[in-house]
């Protein structure tokens, strides 16, 4: 401690000494938002402030609690009259202040506690200010002081406070203002006190720079009144005003109210109280106080700030993506094309592309392409094909193509396109699929045109249809007296666009329609058109009125005479014609004449020589065009082999080959070929076709289109739930169609089932196996009846079973059954169970579950061809319709059968509620439902009633030993199906 060597302030010196140790306090960090004018405590030598009288307050060095030298004043003339001792500081430039704030820490001595003093002790002082706008240097007028305040100590210490150590400092703050001068002075002017000036400090308050809201805010200083100054902020750097930023100063130096705010410009983001620019790998695409994102999947960016990311190579954004969304491509082709063609109409239905491009808005565009024959390019459609809903744009798997021409090969690229397919032309794929027409019959004749009318004929032509679909072979006219109200009419044939009608009634309306008629049949007929004959228009005498009317006799009696013999031959034909498929029956019902226009099946049988039938309807080939690769499957007469078929100027074909085995007898020979005397007289898409027979060589050969799938029920198997509902109904479809079209011929399959499906590479289903005695021969399924016939029994209907009805309706039970196969891919119907337990089963009502996750549209249908009387049994032609629509509404498909409300059937359900009540338990269950393998499987586990088994899956099963996959969905199904029934009221079958 340095103290100045006075006695007079030995006391204080003492004090300060004191007071460094006591109280660190006195080292205030002062508030920011305060600015000293003056701090005494800062300074490290003199002060040089101006004391009068000079013996008055004195300047002394003292150190505080760290050391560090400080300037104090005192004065302490208490023992003395007439005290007046001022101090004054030196000249302190005002800066900007407008008020100024006067910090005061001193000591102050209790007079009381001064022996001796004679009453002149004082324990305050003042404190004055002068306002000069310059330095007056050491220049002193007291009188020029303005006085601030009087200080009186809050405390005052004594002798013993000293000798305690217990310090009173004594703090006070005066304001002072408004100031306006450039400077000023402060006086303190002592009367007698005994005073320690410890510190002094000025000092004005000021609101400090501050970046609030990402806007920055000056110093400002505040109004020397109580009213608040109104600042605008600037934004920071990279970023923007979103609203005007503004704060208020208030008199405190505090920053009030922030309003309003800016934002970080697009690639940068707020860190700290700055906008700093995203990092590489990072973007912000939008203003505002977000972070940066980092890029998303295929985008990347090198350099800082980015806006968004770019796109990887074969990637890309569509015009509407925003950058937050991943860079994405075009799809990969659709997949599993398959297509159903309808004479001159095709449903295509595809699979979703395996990769969608990482994109959501995936559609389908079709394009026609219609291939002639000898030409390599295949040239685009004509505009008047037809495609349902659309040919580009398609949201759903399918599209309906129609008016293509008959026989007439057309492909159909699909492409799956997705919102940046247009941005990358050559990465865009299809898939392709080859079709060929069917035979159509030809479209109605729609321009008749009067020639020449007469009294008793009129001569009309007409315009060939606009759609002939192949060639026209001959016109049916029929017409009839308008009035007669079609009850009687004529019918007659011209192979010409041209007719004459005679024999007419003078002055009479005829109503005429004509229809077309190709190797397909007839089309439809033309809408009805009016004629009129001529009116009577002469009078004749009596004399040749008799004459005519002898005349008219004798026509009369030549027409009938011909009716009548057309009648007869006409009988006589019908019979013959039923030997040949190429005519048609005529019929007679209620007196008029029918024209069916749909071939008809002819029995082979019905021929004595069946080589003769083989040679009506199946060509014979030359076996030199035959070229066989390998054997693809046995058949009862021999193997069956993949090979090539060429034609004399036509393209090679793949083709299947059956072969008749070397040592065969002649029934053997006759039941072989009687398949291709059935098969040739089908033309149909899905059945399968009869390119021709081998029979003038050896060996003996039927030649058919190649199916590469090979027979449904191991296509199926070995795909197993490989399809979506769409292309499962897709199938369906295609062998109901090709159902359709035998019962309308006529014939009876007998043993339609999964095995008998052909499969081609495009889905495609075809029923095959025809045959005569050999149909149900060759099926190792057939087994013998009581009756001694051998039958399929599980695919087969009751009454066919038990007398032998074999009708379309005993096909459409066993289309049920090949529904069930499909839908469970390839699952035994009925499983492991006898043909016996089968039989009695069916008998006694009960019917197959509904597979697994079977739609219930579809499980419906089953049990409809299940349907005890045949009668009720839906025909193939409402079979197709229904199937139809489920195509056309695929969302249909997704009620399954086990989660639909109404209550399955299941196999073996006598009475739905008697059932629900005997399975008390697994095994009595397993045993009513006959899954032998399984009840063995099941037993020692704790399934043990029927509230457990709904809960039970698959993997349930596995784990009880149930591995074989037909056991196990027989089993799910089951419980599924027992789990629905419990819940419904029983429908009985
Ligand atoms: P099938 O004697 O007609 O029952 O034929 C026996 C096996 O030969 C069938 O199960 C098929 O695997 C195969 N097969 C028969 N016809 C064809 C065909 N047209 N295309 C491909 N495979 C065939």
């Amino acid at each position: 401690m340095d103290c100045k060597p006075r006695a007079k302030p030995l006391l204080l010196c003492i004090f300060l000494f004191i007071l460094s140790f006591i109280c660190p306090a006195l080292l205030i960090i002062h508030p920011s938002n305060e600015v000293n004018l003056l701090d005494s405590k800062a300074s490290q030598g003199e002060l040089g402030w101006i004391s009068y009288p000079s013996h008055g307050w004195e300047e002394i060095s003292g150190v505080d609690e760290h050391y560090t030298p400080i300037r104090t004043f005192q004065v302490c003339n208490v023992m003395e009259y007439s005290q007046n001792n001022w101090l004054r500081t030196n000249w302190i430039p005002r800066q900007s202040a407008k008020k100024i704030y006067v910090e005061l820490k001193f000591t102050l001595r209790d007079c009381n506690s001064i022996p001796l003093v004679l009453g002149t002790c004082k324990e305050t002082f003042n404190l004055l200010y002068l306002e000069t706008d310059e330095d007056q240097g050491s220049r002193f007028r007291e009188h020029q002081f303005s006085k601030i305040d009087t200080i009186a100590a809050d405390e005052s210490f004594t002798q013993m406070d000293l000798g305690d150590r217990i310090l009173k400092l004594n703090t006070e703050v005066r304001e002072v203002g408004p100031v306006t001068k450039k400077g000023f002075y402060l006086a303190f002017q002592d009367v007698g006190a005994c005073v320690a000036l410890v510190s002094v400090r000025v000092y004005f308050k000021m609101c400090p720079f501050i970046v609030r809201n990402l806007a920055s805010f000056p110093d400002t200083v505040p109004m020397d009144s109580h009213s608040l100054v109104e600042v605008k902020g600037s934004c920071v750097n990279h970023s923007k005003e979103q609203e005007p930023p503004r704060m208020y100063c208030s008199t405190e130096g505090e920053w009030l109210v922030p309003i309003g705010k800016c934002l970080c410009n697009v690639g940068y983001e707020e860190r700290g109280s700055s906008c700093q620019a995203c990092r590489a790998g990072f973007y912000k695409s939008l203003l505002g106080n977000v972070q940066c994102s980092k890029c998303p999947p295929h985008s990347f960016t090198h350099h800082e700030g980015a806006l968004h990311c770019g796109c990887e190579k074969n990637y890309f954004r569509a015009d509407g993506d925003p950058p937050s969304t991943a860079c994405t491509r075009p799809p990969s082709a659709p997949r599993n094309v398959i297509s159903v063609i309808n004479e001159t109409s095709v449903i295509l239905d595809w699979s979703w592309p395996e990769d969608t491009g990482g994109r959501k808005d995936v559609t389908f565009t079709v394009l026609c392409k219609l291939c002639r024959p000898g030409q390599r390019v295949c040239e685009a459609c004509r505009s008047n094909v037809r495609f349902l809903p659309r040919a580009a744009g398609l949201q759903n798997t399918t599209v309906t193509v129609g008016d293509l021409l008959a026989h007439t090969n057309y492909t159909f690229e699909i492409e799956a396109q997705n919102g940046v397919s247009q941005l990358a032309p050559t990465m865009r794929q299809y898939a392709a699929v080859t079709i060929t027409t069917n035979q159509a019959a030809p479209s109605p004749v729609t321009v008749i045109r009067k020639d020449r009318t007469s009294r008793n004929s009129i001569s009309l032509s007409w315009l060939e249809p606009e759609r002939p679909n192949g060639i026209i072979l001959d016109y049916e006219v029929k017409y009839y007296e308008k009035q007669e109200q079609e009850t009687s009419y004529t019918i007659l044939r011209s192979k010409g666009c041209n007719v004459t009608l005679s024999g007419l009634k003078a002055d009479t309306s005829y109503l005429l329609q004509i229809r077309a008629r190709t190797a397909a049949g007839y089309g439809a007929s033309s809408r009805s058109f009016e004629f009129e004959t001529s009116p009577d228009s002469f009078s004749i005498s009596s004399e040749s009125s008799q004459v005519v009317l002898i005349a008219i006799s004798s026509a009369a009696a030549i027409i009938l005479l011909t009716v009548l013999l057309y009648i007869v031959i006409g009988r006589f034909c019908g019979y013959r014609r039923s030997k040949h498929p190429d005519e048609k029956r005529l019929h007679f019902g209620n007196g008029h004449l029918r024209l069916p226009g749909i071939r008809t099946y002819v029995d082979p049988h019905t021929y004595e020589d069946p080589s003769q039938a083989v040679h009506e309807f199946a060509k014979e080939l030359d076996a030199s065009c035959i070229a066989i690769d390998k054997v693809v499957g046995a058949g009862e007469f021999g193997e069956v082999c993949s090979g090539r078929l060429r034609l004399p100027s036509k393209k090679e074909n793949c083709v299947a080959i059956k072969t008749l085995k070397a040592g065969y007898t002649d029934k053997q020979r006759r039941d072989f070929l009687s398949e291709a005397s059935i098969m040739g007289q089908f033309d149909h898409p899905n059945i399968i076709r009869l390119e021709g027979v081998v029979t003038r060589s050896k060996p003996v050969m039927i030649v058919t289109e190649y199916m590469e799938n090979g027979s449904l029920d191991s296509f199926l198997r070995k795909h197993d739930a490989q399809f979506t509902g769409i292309q499962l109904v897709g199938m369906l479809r295609g062998i109901a169609s090709g159902m359709k079209y035998l019962s309308d011929m006529g014939y009876v399959h007998r043993d339609l089932a999964a095995r008998n499906i052909l499969v081609n590479s495009n889905l495609v289903c075809k029923v095959s196996d025809f045959g005569l005695s050999r149909v149900l021969e060759d099926d190792p399924e057939a087994a013998y009846t009581t009756r001694g016939g051998k039958i399929p029994i599980r695919w087969t209907a009751p009454e066919a079973i038990s007398y032998r009805k074999f009708t379309s309706a005993s096909d459409a039970w066993s289309y049920g059954i090949v529904l069930w196969e499909v839908m469970s891919y390839g699952e035994r119907p009925y499983w492991e169970m006898s043909n016996q337990d089968v039989i009695k089963a069916v008998d006694e009502g009960y019917r197959l579950p509904p597979p697994m996750d079977c739609p219930a549209t579809l499980y419906q249908l089953m049990l409809d061809c299940w349907q005890k009387e045949r009668n009720n049994r839906p025909k193939f032609e409402q079979i197709v319709s229904i199937l139809d629509k489920l195509i056309r509404n695929p969302g249909s498909l997704k009620i399954t059968a086990n989660t639909s409300p109404r209550p399955a059937n299941l196999l073996l359900d006598r009475s739905s509620s008697e059932v629900v009540q005997s399975l008390g338990t697994m095994g009595d269950w397993l045993d009513n439902v006959r899954t032998l393998p399984c009840k063995e499987a099941f037993s020692g586990v704790s399934y043990s009633s029927c509230d457990t088994l709904p809960k039970t899956s698959a993997e349930d099963l596995k784990k009880v030993g149930v591995t074989i996959v037909g056991p196990q969905k027989n089993i799910v199904s089951s419980i599924k199906a027992l789990e629905s029934h419990s819940k419904n009221a029983p429908v009985p079958v």
